[in-house]
Formats: C-alpha cells, sequence, structure tokens
C-alpha cells in the first residue's frame, strides 16, 4: 500500500465505504492521510453538572428527554435534560434534529459545549456528543472531528484512519531540513500522526503550527517570486511632467488629501522606473481613488501613452467617464466610453480611435478585452474595484500591449494587513486613509421593522431639506411566499403612498442599459428624490447629494456589502445617515452590531476577515482556491516568520524544484495570485 492506492486496499473498506468516501472528493491513501480534522475536541477534563460554571464545558451524562420543535419557517430547536449523577441541565441544539436519534438510547455520552445564558435560562449551546464507548482507550480523550461524510460514521472513519498509522509514520519531509531545523518545526509525518491520533492538546498545537507554517510557506514563496519576476520586466519609461501636473492639480474644485498626494507621487515615480508598476491602491469608499488615477492618465498621456481603466459594471464605466471627461477635457485629454451600449457605427469609430491613438483614454467595462480592441500604445492600466474581476481578466487587458504597461488595481475593500502581506505580497500598495475635508460621519442605525414609519418621517425631512435617498432590496421581484423586499414591491408601496408627493426612480440589474443609464442620471442630477434599487449601486456610485441609504433585510448582506453600500452616502459636506433594517425582530447579528458601531473600513475588513475567512471575502475568482486548511490569516506573528524564511529561501538561490510537492503547490498560487 503506498499513497495513491486505491481506499479498498485498506483492512476494513469495501466497495461500499470507498464509495461513500469517493463521493466526497477522498479517492487514495494520500487523500485520507491528508483528510485532516476540522477540529479537535477535548473531552479530558469533565465538568460535575453540581460544578458547572459558564464557558467551554465538557460533562459526562445520559440524556433523559429530548424533544425538537419548530420556532419559525428554517428553525427547528432540540431541547434535552442531560443527567450526570450529580445533577441535571438543559442542552439546545439548532437545527440538529438528528440529536434526537442519536441520543435517545439512553447511553453515556460525553458533551462539549459553551454553557452560556440562552433564552433565559443558563444551557449547554450545541455540544458535540460522543458516545463514551466509542472513546478510544490510548488517547487521552482528545477526539478528532472530521468533515461529515455522507453515511459514515465519526468512529468508523477514525478506525479506518488507524489502519494508516504505519504508512503516515513514514511520511517523507516536504519542507526544507533547514527550515524545520531553524523554526523547530514538526517534520511532516509528526504533524500529521498528532493531528490524527493526538495524545494531548499541546500535540495538535505543534502539529497545527507545523502544518500552517508549510501552507503559508506555500503562499510567501510564491509572492516573493512573482515578485521577483516582476522586477525583472522592461516596462515603459513615462517621465514627470510636473508643470502639467502642478496646472492640474491647482486647478481641481477641490484640495487633494495628503494621502492623495502621496498615491500620485507614488506613482509618478514607478511611472519613471524601468520596471513596470504593480500597485494596488486602497481607499475606503468616498476617499478619493479616481483622482488619483485620473491624474495618473494626464501624465501617462503627457507622455504620448494610452491609459485604459476597467470597471466592473456599467453604470459604473459611465459615471468614470463622465467625471474623468469633465476633470481630463480642459487639459486637451481625449476620453472614449466603450461598454456594451456602444453599438453600431459609434463603436466601429471608437474602435478605430483606440488603435490610431486619438483617445488617450479609455474607461470601460468588460469590453475593454474583447479581441476587436487594439490600442495604439497602451501605457497605463486602471483596474478599478479590481476584487470584481479574476485573474484571467486583468491578464486578458494588459497583454493589450507590446510591452508590460504599468498597472494601478484600485479597491473600495480594504485589504486586512495579513492578506495584503501573503496573497498581494507582490504588490506595493498605496493607501488612502484619510476622507476628504469636511465629511461627517455617517450615522448608521439598526431599525426594527416595525417601526418604518418613524423611518419615513426622517427621510422625508431629508428630502424636504433638499437632499435624496436610497431604498436598497435584495431581490428584483418577489411573488413566492417569502417576505423578503423587491424593488418592485417596494417601488410601488412607496410611490402610491408614503411618497405620494416625492419623485421615486426604480433601478435593478435587468433593466436594460439605456433604462439603467436614464435613471441614474435623473437621480444624479437631483431629478429623483429616492432610488429605489438592487445592489447594482453597490460599488462606486457616487451622488454626493444623497444622505439616506436605507438598506432592507439588511442581515441577508455581508459586512463588506453593507459598508460599500453605506458608502454611497457621506458624501458631501451633509450630515448622512444608514438605517439596516432588518427582516425579523430577532436579536440583530454581529454583523449588523459591528457596522453600527464603525465607519472604519479597515476595521471591518479585520472583523470580515475574521467572521468569513479569506475566500468568502475575496471572491472565489482569485482566492476560491486558496486552500488554507490550517492556517488562518489572523496569525501575523506566524506570517511574519514565514515570510522572513520565504525571503530566505529566495535569495539563498536554492532551487524550488528539488522539493516535488513544495515546486508544485507554489506554481499553483504563483498563477493564482499574480496580477500580471
Ligand atoms: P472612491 O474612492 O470611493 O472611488 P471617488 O473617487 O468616487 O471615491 O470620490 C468620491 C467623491 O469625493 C467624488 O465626488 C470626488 O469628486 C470627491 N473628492 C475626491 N477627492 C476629494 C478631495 N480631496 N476633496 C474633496 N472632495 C474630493
Ligand atoms: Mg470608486
Amino acid at each position: 500500500m503506498n499513497l495513491v492506492s486505491s481506499l479498498e486496499k485498506i483492512k476494513g473498506v469495501g466497495p461500499k465505504v470507498a464509495q461513500q468516501f469517493a463521493d466526497a472528493g477522498l479517492l487514495t491513501v494520500g487523500d485520507l492521510i491528508n483528510f485532516l480534522p476540522r477540529a479537535h475536541e477535548d473531552y479530558s477534563a469533565v465538568t460535575r453538572i453540581i460544578d458547572i460554571a459558564p464557558g467551554k464545558r465538557t460533562i459526562k451524562a445520559k440524556c433523559e428527554k429530548i424533544t425538537t420543535r419548530p420556532v419559525r419557517r428554517g428553525l427547528r430547536i432540540t431541547t434535552a435534560t442531560l443527567a450526570d449523577d450529580s445533577g441535571k441541565l438543559q442542552a439546545v441544539w439548532f437545527n440538529q434534529p438528528y440529536r434526537e436519534t442519536q441520543l435517545k438510547s439512553g447511553e453515556e455520552f460525553f458533551f462539549s459545549g459553551e454553557f452560556e445564558f440562552n433564552y433565559n435560562r443558563y444551557q449547554l449551546t450545541n455540544p458535540s456528543a460522543e458516545r463514551v464507548s466509542d472513546m478510544p482507550v490510548q488517547t487521552d480523550r482528545v477526539l478528532p472531528i472530521y468533515r461529515s461524510i455522507k453515511g459514515l460514521k465519526t468512529p468508523l472513519v477514525r478506525k479506518i484512519l488507524a489502519e494508516l498509522k504505519p504508512l503516515i509514520t513514514m511520511l517523507p519531509e516536504s519542507l526544507p531540513e533547514d527550515i524545520i531545523k531553524s523554526e523547530k518545526l514538526l517534520s511532516r509525518s509528526q504533524a500529521i500522526l498528532a493531528m490524527h491520533f493526538p495524545k494531548t492538546v499541546e500535540d495538535i498545537e505543534k502539529a497545527r503550527e507545523r502544518l500552517a507554517f508549510e501552507e503559508l510557506f506555500e503562499l510567501l514563496l510564491a509572492s516573493q517570486l512573482n515578485r521577483q519576476e516582476n522586477s525583472k520586466l522592461e516596462g515603459w519609461h513615462i517621465p514627470f511632467n510636473q508643470p502639467v501636473v502642478k496646472n492640474f492639480v491647482e486647478k481641481l474644485p477641490f484640495k487633494l488629501t495628503n494621502a492623495q498626494r502621496l498615491a500620485v507621487w507614488e506613482i509618478i515615480q514607478d511611472f519613471e522606473r524601468k520596471v513596470p508598476m504593480n500597485r494596488l491602491l486602497q481607499g475606503d469608499v468616498g476617499a478619493g481613488k479616481t483622482v488619483v488615477a485620473g491624474i495618473g492618465a494626464l501624465q501617462a498621456a503627457h507622455g504620448g501613452f494610452q491609459t485604459a481603466l476597467m470597471a466592473p459594471t456599467e453604470i459604473l464605466a459611465t459615471q468614470h467617464a463622465e467625471t474623468l471627461l469633465k476633470l481630463l477635457s480642459p487639459f486637451n485629454i481625449r476620453v472614449g466610453l466603450l461598454t456594451g451600449s456602444v453599438k453600431g457605427v459609434a463603436r466601429r469609430n471608437l474602435y478605430e480611435a483606440i488603435k490610431t491613438g486619438e483617445v488617450d483614454v479609455v474607461i470601460g467595462t468588460h469590453a475593454l478585452i474583447q479581441e476587436t480592441v487594439h490600442f495604439h500604445k497602451l501605457g497605463f492600466v486602471v483596474i478599478d474595484e479590481q476584487h470584481r474581476f479574476g485573474v484571467s481578466q486583468r491578464q486578458e487587458l494588459l497583454k493589450k500591449s507590446d510591452f508590460m504597461p504599468h498597472m494601478l488595481a484600485m479597491t473600495a475593500t480594504p485589504i486586512p494587513r495579513s492578506l495584503a502581506l501573503t496573497v498581494y505580497g507582490e504588490l506595493d500598495i498605496s493607501i488612502l486613509n484619510e476622507l476628504p475635508k469636511g465629511r461627517l460621519p455617517i450615522t448608521t442605525k439598526i431599525w426594527s421593522p416595525n417601526s418604518r414609519a418613524q423611518l419615513y418621517t426622517l427621510i422625508d425631512e431629508q428630502i424636504k431639506a433638499g437632499r435624496q435617498a436610497y431604498v436598497i432590496c435584495t431581490l428584483i421581484d418577489n411573488n413566492s411566499d417569502n417576505e423578503l423586499k423587491s424593488v418592485q414591491n417596494e417601488y410601488k408601496k412607496l410611490q402610491n403612498s408614503i411618497f405620494k408627493h416625492r419623485r421615486i426612480g426604480l433601478l435593478h440589474g435587468k433593466m436594460k442599459s439605456d433604462e439603467k443609464d436614464a435613471v441614474m442620471s435623473r437621480f444624479a442630477s437631483g431629478e429623483l428624490d429616492i432610488l429605489v434599487s438592487t445592489t447594482v449601486v453597490e460599488v462606486g456610485v457616487d451622488v454626493p447629494n444623497a444622505t439616506v441609504m436605507l438598506i432592507e433585510d439588511a442581515d441577508r448582506f455581508g459586512l463588506s456589502q453593507l459598508h460599500q453600500l453605506r458608502g454611497r452616502v457621506g458624501r458631501s459636506i451633509h450630515q448622512s445617515y444608514c438605517y439596516l433594517v432588518t427582516s425579523t425582530s430577532d436579536k440583530p447579528s454581529v454583523r449588523l452590531k459591528e457596522i453600527e458601531k464603525s465607519n472604519d473600513g479597515f476595521y471591518l475588513a479585520e472583523v470580515d476577515l475574521k467572521l468569513r475567512g479569506p475566500g468568502e471575502i475575496y471572491g472565489r475568482a482569485q482566492h476560491g482556491a486558496l486552500n488554507l486548511q490550517i492556517a488562518t490569516l489572523a496569525d501575523t506573528r506566524l506570517i511574519a516568520r514565514v515570510k522572513n524564511e520565504a525571503k530566505l529561501f529566495v535569495e539563498s538561490g536554492q532551487n524550488l524544484l528539488k522539493y516535488k510537492q513544495l515546486a508544485t503547490n507554489v506554481q499553483h498560487y504563483q498563477r493564482l495570485t499574480t496580477l500580471n
């Protein structure tokens, strides 16, 4: 038996069990060895019920009574009375009705969970349960918990893994030996043994450290290597034209913030170098990223180069085109807009102008990366809301130049420091950590659906004062029986009753582009008081006179999405408000409370990272395959250690190909995280 053997080679695994593993994606002995526990339960410290105090606790008890009742759609609560010889307590599970069948037998179980105040009494919440008779004797009752596999009970999975112990003991090392030594890490085989068959909690910690180190090492080595490769590329030299930039900045209707000045300066310096710029501009919503990109475009045009700015939606591309046209055309820079709705002769003419260099700055959606688009001399590429694009889309755009153009990726979803160090390690970063002067913090309130009338009064007062409001719903249309709000229904409701005397617009993704543009520009010019919209306005839309953002069913949105939506207001000197209306009158989620508390996108990004993990935040396109099983990007200390070792490894000039498995994984990450 070896790592590529089929599972049926293992004692106790027949065709049926093998198929069940296969359905879960585990085909070989090696797959099973790498099927690491998602957690461990420590049943070694058992508390008697009579002595129990709040906190994470384990008890050894029998289940005396257990019932399940539906509370509302989508929520079933199972309650049980658990007893040992010292007393009784109550346990609750949410949506785990199978607990009834599991526990009814009357056998003795270990229960481990949070003992806390919940539903007006102290209870053990969502405890795990392990039959005492299943508990392996040789361990300290620290048990691996595996991701569940349909049809397979955990004790069986543990037994099958026990058969592989001799093989695991002989697993080859995958990290360079000198790193194992200098970082005092367990060997690969020691670590995997400890994960599957831990003796103590300390064992697991050391094992996790080693495995997390390896995962991060692959990721960081990849970004170091990407950085090294970038630095060997030759880029366009775009000279700094000081009088032009100075004149432009002086004529702006506002004064640049210091953060904007610094970012502009960093870009201008990168333009002067031989190496193509590879820069991420991070700035909270409303920080003023567009004008920074605009100055870059101005500079590029004066050096004889074209700029391409790609935005994720038509609304946004159109808005950028309007802004940049206003900013740049007085300086004889020619701006063009290419989206799906530019058709026929106009489109052909634009293609021609891009090809001959008659336009300097081309703004567009994905339309920019089509094969029919040829640039005359593309020197500067700007990707707005870069996390909305996949790697390949960015690459397509960069390929439109014979030479690697300078690249500026912009994002309003701030990237936590730890991610910036790992995933984006090859990028230079500019941060706009300062909002333009005079902006007031947005007042955010969680609002119960029962007191909507008061809310409408507040909104009406704002409109009376000359301001405008957004109302956001999750759905376009809602004919089903669920109670989520849809823009169609809300639009009708508001227009026919409460806001009869106001001008209301409707916007959603299924409308034709010219209809969308028309509504958007009526709202922007103040012809509409209220815009009822789906999240198509989520990113980038800039209507400074709007001061109210009402989000219906706010609990249905993610943290960064809520922050983005909120960022549509607070863009002028007027006080702005964001109301988060929940779909039920239940206790609001952590997410909503955090967003109510803080206006700081960087802080919220850290919270989001903790709540959801990196894959969810940065989108499937780039990070779906990040595949960190053990490491968490919140572990900045480990990241610093790993970064150091990765740097030493690159500097030492060692050949990566000497380490076969490592090389494969690193190359995978190199492709995945590169921005070029
Ligand atoms: P974002 O960073 O979210 O993309 P925008 O570039 O859309 O922000 O800018 C938000 C608004 O702030 C725009 O109306 C823009 O004209 C304005 N703005 C940008 N910089 C400044 C500044 N330094 N002072 C005042 N207003 C500014
Ligand atoms: Mg923007």
